[in-house]
């Protein structure tokens, strides 16, 4: 029993997403038989980086896990803006495609920003088009991004209570600390966003019953920084010097102080994949 042990409870990610992806699942069974056909995500790779093949291969196996369709399109480092652009068009107008995300970072060539504008708001799974991102801070029904959703899934899995509680958000990214802000304080959080400038970044994080750390700093959270008790939400992915992945805790101090938290990997990682298939799916709905 948990409050027996001074061990935090660890918060499965990898257990999770298998059950938000086995949903999908059924959904995808539904969906084929009430519309004749399936969602289909379509997921663009432009260049070899490989970290990005990992993540995008991931991506496209969860989609077939769903029974979803999914297109991968690969394209080379040196494949132009405007080539890339007048792809995005084309499954824009493809009546055929649910979802669509592009894969960043991209080339230096490309600009990004005038990529994540060109994908249709409605198909725009990763929600990081402007349309999605005033949604979501202007508290309407929008798609959410995947890695901010699967924290909040996550946190929803421990059965606490978010209203009322002091969270704290370090990090201030637009694909992460700012949407799980967001996404907390209508949970009526009280939320604090921490980041690089942070005075006392301790004296913060000592505050919180919730703490999501989205930095990319290995080791950064440590258990001192924590309040007793605290849930702990590691969104971090860094590779240590022999190659291991860890996140942005210091898992083993943390752990015997939180009452949660989430390892990596097996946290947040397969979490934000499974909120992709989610997405799709939303995507898929509302185009009916
Ligand atoms: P980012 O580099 O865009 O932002 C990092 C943020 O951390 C900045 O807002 C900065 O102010 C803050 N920061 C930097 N140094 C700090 C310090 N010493 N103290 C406090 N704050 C500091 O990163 P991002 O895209 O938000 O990603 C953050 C981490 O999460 C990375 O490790 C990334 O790989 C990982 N990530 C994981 C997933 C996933 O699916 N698990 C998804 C996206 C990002």
């Amino acid at each position: 029993m948990r409050w027996m042990s001074n061990m935090a409870e660890i918060l499965d990610g990898k257990a999770l997403s298998a059950v938000v992806k086995d949903e999908v699942r059924s959904e995808v069974i539904e969906l084929e038989a009430k519309y004749g056909r399936k969602p289909c995500l379509c997921v663009i790779i432009v260049g070899e980086n490989p970290a990005s093949q990992v993540y995008v291969r991931n991506k496209v196996k969860a989609a077939a896990y769903t029974g979803m369709e999914s297109r991968l399109i690969e394209l080379p480092a040196d494949v132009s803006e405007a080539a890339l652009l007048e792809r995005i068009a084309e499954l824009n107008a493809d009546d055929a495609v649910d979802g669509i995300l592009v894969q960043l970072p991209l080339p230096k060539h490309i600009d990004e920003e005038k990529v994540i504008y060109a994908i249709a708001p409605e198909k725009d799974v990763d929600g990081f088009h402007p349309s999605n991102v005033s949604g979501l801070w202007l508290g309407k029904d929008c798609i959410v991004p995947c890695t901010p959703a699967g924290v909040m899934r996550l946190l929803d899995s421990t059965e606490t209570e978010i209203c009322g509680k002091t969270a704290v958000v370090v990090g201030r990214s637009n694909i992460v600390g700012k949407p799980v802000a967001k996404l907390l304080l209508d949970r009526n959080a009280t939320v604090v966003i921490a980041h690089s400038r942070t005075a006392d970044l301790a004296s913060v994080t000592r505050q919180a019953d919730i703490l999501v750390a989205a930095v990319g700093r290995p080791g950064l959270i440590t258990g001192e920084m924590l309040k007793p008790g605290a849930i702990v939400i590691d969104v971090g992915i860094n590779r240590t010097a022999e190659g291991k992945l860890c996140g942005d805790v210091d898992f083993a101090s943390c752990a015997e102080k939180a009452s949660w938290i989430t390892p990596v990997p097996g946290g947040v990682g397969p979490m934000t994949i499974a909120m992709l298939m989610k997405n799709t799916i939303r995507c898929f709905k509302a185009r009916q």
